[in-house]
């Protein structure tokens, strides 16, 4: 497994695992972003508006969807 050293890979991986922050941002208005959506390798922040919005097209295509909104609630 030592071949498995293309740092692409990692940085996939720990972005996929990272929580996310205070300074992440909604890609549509720019509001705290709660949902981050990994999409064809690349990333797309929302807030739980935007989120809810796009989910139903977006959601069949996303490789990963990250849902932190319960942060919203608690
Ligand atoms: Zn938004």
């Amino acid at each position: 497994m030592s071949t498995l050293e293309h740092t692409a890979d990692v940085a996939e991986v720990t972005a996929a695992d990272r929580p996310l922050s205070g300074l992440d941002r909604c890609d549509s208005c720019g509001a705290q972003a709660y949902v981050r959506v990994t999409l064809s390798g690349s990333e797309l922040l929302f807030c739980a508006h935007h989120a809810t919005k796009h989910e139903a097209k977006l959601r069949p295509m996303a490789e990963a969807w990250h849902d932190e909104s319960h942060k919203l609630s608690a």
